[in-house]
């Protein structure tokens, strides 16, 4: 469909559009037959989810009303939401910004530059920033103002049906919230909030949440401690295991101090690490160690957690959630809590939470960056660059850099310790998301993940074999990008995963803690297992 307007999501259709002329990408994939196609959307699940705006599904509990009542409910509900959306009280913390970029968009498109989605696509325009915003601004003028012809002249000609409501439920889930598109519009207004803002009516007006974020995010976080399903006594278990891989690698017997009271730091991490990435709080507990750090892990529900996916998706889900992660802070009398690699979890419990707890609820906090840059400076650890001698690039996680301006830190520390750093282009409080961004790494339902890897990841991809164009096609060297946020490397494995990056070019990924213990001198062996033999023989 050449010419599609927001108008069209009201309109009967197959799908409004398929993304095909993607952005074309660097060596040695500019080659055909390097990328796997898309695949055929399934009949099955036209009929019960929405595949109708671009053949993905991403919102996997968005479902098709079956009855016409079903319909007129959903459709009523949808307004409710869109009325408490602008409401002060029901929505005071977001009503302003949200009021801004709501009115006054220039149609400028400055925004759609910006944007990684929309670049990527190949320019498919529902993808625009100010696309899904615009049916908003529609919907809302058809549902105060009616079906006049003023209200038409003026703004209000969308088709307030179910197709419309059903295909901005999954248009929401089409932007990494990653805000580059705020960050050059030259009104300051926020395409980003406003997807989220669609997210919040669907999740906490009409109970449609993806299930990776609601039903096995935020919902086991808060029953069972964490959003991965792992309990108090399973932890424990894989803190024993870690300690046992240490000392493995280490030749040295480290222990993990958990739940330590009066301690200076309680450290928090993504409980996807202790799962996905154990050598990234064995890195953490090497480097604090080493160092001389008054720290502890909290094993208290939530405590361990910092994920917090009601950012992405509903206020009520981020604060209860939030308020917990202080409570285990609290209990055990720290002094602040540090955060460790997970972009999301760094703004979620510090800028968000400062809107929702305040006096002396409100626990210091702080990102690992600036701790590790300091203990790096000070050569509180001892450093051998010569041990990190390959190519090495870095990811600007959004939530750290764009939302909170942390960008030397990191820099400072890898400059340090990696010989043949090379940036990506753009960086820092310009880098693009790693299309992971908003819950996207987690969201695995039906065909999503080729939506993910394809379209949304496709810059980062493009920056990475960028900054490795020098040795990419030599598989000898091996190459390492450095994600210090476990969304972001979860993205990235991904990549590497479904472009066979890693098999056929040698393309590695990790955090940053992991890059300075491998720096350590004392260790024979190296930390990270692409280099170790021994790990390589396991
Ligand atoms: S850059 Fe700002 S004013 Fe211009 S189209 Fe985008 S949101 Fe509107
Ligand atoms: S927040 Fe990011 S992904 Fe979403 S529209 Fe803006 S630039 Fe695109």
């Amino acid at each position: 469909m050449d010419n599609i307007k927001p108008q069209d999501m009201g309109k009967t259709s197959d799908v409004i559009v398929r993304p095909e002329k993607l952005m074309p990408l660097p060596a040695p994939y500019d080659k055909p037959g390097m990328e796997p196609e898309f695949k055929p959307v399934k009949d099955t699940w036209k009929e019960d989810f929405c595949t109708s705006l671009d053949g993905f599904v991403g919102n996997d509990t968005l479902a098709r009303p079956k009855t016409k009542e079903e319909e007129q409910e959903m459709i009523k509900k949808f307004l409710s939401g869109l009325d408490k959306l602008f409401s002060d009280q029901t929505n005071r913390g977001y009503l302003q910004p949200l009021a801004l970029s709501f009115e006054y968009c220039a149609k400028c498109n400055t925004c759609s530059e910006a944007c990684h989605t929309f670049k990527s696509s190949g320019e498919t325009e529902i993808y625009r920033p100010i696309f899904r915003s615009e049916v908003l601004r529609k919907i809302y003028r058809k549902h105060k103002n009616g079906d006049s012809l003023v209200n038409r002249f003026i703004g209000g000609d969308i088709d307030l049906n179910i197709e419309t409501i059903l295909r901005l439920g999954e248009l929401a889930y089409r932007c990494n919230l990653c805000r580059r598109c705020a960050q050059t519009c030259p009104l300051g207004l926020d395409n980003g909030l406003l997807a989220r803002e669609i997210r919040k009516i669907f999740s906490m007006e009409m109970g449609i949440a993806p299930k990776p974020l609601h039903e096995k995010g935020t919902v086991n976080q808060l029953k069972i401690g964490s959003s991965t399903g792992l309990n108090k006594a399973a932890l424990l278990d894989v803190i024993e295991f870690i300690e046992e891989d240490m000392y493995d690698k280490t030749g040295k017997e480290y222990k993990i101090p958990m739940d330590k009271k009066g301690a200076d730091i309680l450290l928090t991490h993504n409980a996807g690490e202790f799962l996905a990435w154990p050598e990234n709080p064995a890195a953490f507990a090497i480097i604090f160690e080493e160092a001389g750090l008054n720290w502890t892990l909290s094993s208290e529900m939530i405590g361990y957690d910092n994920v917090n996916y009601g950012l992405f998706y509903d206020d009520a889900q981020a604060k209860k959630i939030g308020i917990q992660q202080f409570k285990a802070a609290r209990d055990l009398g720290v002094r602040k809590i540090v955060i460790g690699e997970c972009g999301h979890a760094h703004k979620a419990a510090t800028v968000s939470m400062d809107r929702n707890v305040a006096g002396e609820d409100n626990i210091p906090r702080e990102s690992f960056l600036p701790l590790l840059q300091d203990l790096i400076k000070k050569k509180a650890i001892k450093q051998d660059p010569s041990r990190n001698n390959f190519p090495v690039t870095l990811h600007d996680p959004c939530n750290m850099a764009r939302m909170m301006g942390l960008i030397m830190p990191q820099r400072e520390i890898i400059k340090t310790i990696c010989p043949q750093f090379r940036e990506m282009t753009p960086n820092g409080a310009r880098n693009y998301c790693c299309g992971g961004g908003s819950g996207f790494a987690i969201m695995n339902s039906f065909n999503f993940p080729e939506f993910r890897n394809k379209v949304a990841s496709r810059m980062k991809f493009k920056q990475i074999l960028n900054a490795f164009q020098d040795t990419i096609e030599d598989p000898e060297t091996p190459k390492y990008v450095c994600a210090p946020c476990s969304n972001c490397k979860g993205a990235i494995r991904d990549i590497l995963e479904y472009y066979e990056t890693t098999a056929k070019f040698n393309v590695h990924y990790g955090g940053l803690v992991e890059l300075v213990v491998n720096a350590m001198p004392q260790f024979e062996r190296p930390f990270l297992d692409f280099l170790d033999e021994e790990a390589g023989m396991m």
